[in-house]
């Protein structure tokens, strides 16, 4: 048994914490809005903690899913922060898709508590999160995520350890980097495309059998730009903020990186038009609105107007 908290019941969150709650783990849920852990505790059990505080008493495992690194550092202070109610020993998993420096920070204030620090971000999705089959890219010691593996192999079907402290982070911000990158640029080769008289589906159908093919052309765009469907799994203005962490660790590191800090650039652009709730495939709409035209099945419509 692994006494466990977890904080942060959103959309990626609240599948990760039903497979603890089904597990040994005598799960302790908490979430801003306090009606959503009420609501999780009556479907799948647990119990809900009235503060952060209250959540991370007598845990030895804390989960936090949070949207940035700056809310889980929010978390930390005052009569009902975490810091008020972790006992030495025990360790604040970090799943959130956070930035190192502002993590190294939260472990060096934990430090002086006792208390361990592991990012851990996710990668695969609501629907890898569903089935229990996310990626996880985890920073810190060795030891440390030993002890909060049997937590990671609940929800998680390949746990890898990055290296230090913020490497997961690291790795994660990288990689949806790429993701922002093959979304956007496949959206714009697509619209030239179709202004060409390629019809997106022929013309992903083909990509996809060749050597420019990725995630964002396999399965986003056949199942949620070609459909019109746009289902909101992972907000724009999460893949806008991860996507400046990967522009900001570059830039760090002295690493030339024009094409990162110009996807971070564009995705900034993104987030500004479609607001804090759009879905981040529909930064494809942006796309087709400055080309003029709409990349759905069967029938592409040109629009005159691109306002
Ligand atoms: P959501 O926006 O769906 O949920 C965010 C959660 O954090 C909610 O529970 C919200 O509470 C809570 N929250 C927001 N701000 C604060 C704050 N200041 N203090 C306390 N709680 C806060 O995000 P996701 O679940 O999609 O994402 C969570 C993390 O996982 C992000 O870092 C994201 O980048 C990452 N991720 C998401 C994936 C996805 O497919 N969705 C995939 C992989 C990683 P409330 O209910 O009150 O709003």
């Amino acid at each position: 048994m692994l006494p466990t908290a977890f904080l942060g019941l959103g959309a990626i969150g609240t599948p990760m914490a039903r497979h603890l709650a089904a597990g040994p783990f005598d799960l302790v849920v908490w979430n801003r809005t306090a009606a959503r852990a009420d609501g999780f505790v009556s479907a799948h059990g647990g119990r809900v903690a009235l503060t952060p505080a209250d959540a991370a008493r007598g845990r030895a495992v804390v989960v936090t899913c949070l949207p940035t690194s700056a809310d889980v550092a929010s978390l930390l202070d005052g009569p009902d922060g975490l810091l008020a109610g972790f006992e030495p020993g025990a360790t604040l998993l970090d799943c959130t898709s956070g930035d190192p420096a502002t993590s190294r920070q939260i472990a060096a204030r934990l430090a002086e508590r006792g208390v361990r620090f592991v990012d851990a971000p996710v990668s695969g999705g609501v629907s890898g999160a569903e089935a229990a089959a996310l990626t996880v890219m985890c920073g810190g010691e060795a030891d440390d995520l030993a002890r909060v593996r049997p937590v990671l192999e609940a929800f998680g079907r390949r746990i890898v350890h990055a290296g230090p402290l913020g490497a997961g982070h690291a790795l994660k911000a990288v990689n949806n980097a790429l993701l922002a990158l093959h979304i956007w640029g496949a959206a714009e080769g697509l619209a030239a495309l179709a202004r060409s008289g390629v019809a997106p589906e022929l013309a992903l159908e083909v990509i996809n059998a060749s050597s420019g093919r990725a995630n964002a052309t396999e399965n986003l765009f056949p199942q949620r730009v070609l459909t019109g469907a746009f289902p909101r799994t992972f907000r724009a203005a999460l893949l806008d903020k991860d996507v400046g962490i990967a522009a900001d660790l570059a830039r760090a590191a002295r690493v030339p990186s024009p094409l990162l800090q110009l996807t971070a650039e564009l995705w900034r652009m993104a987030h500004q038009e479609l607001g804090e709730e759009a879905d981040h495939v529909e930064a494809v709409r942006v796309v087709e609105r400055l080309a003029g035209v709409t990349l759905r099945s069967a029938s592409v419509s040109s629009t005159t107007d691109a306002s």
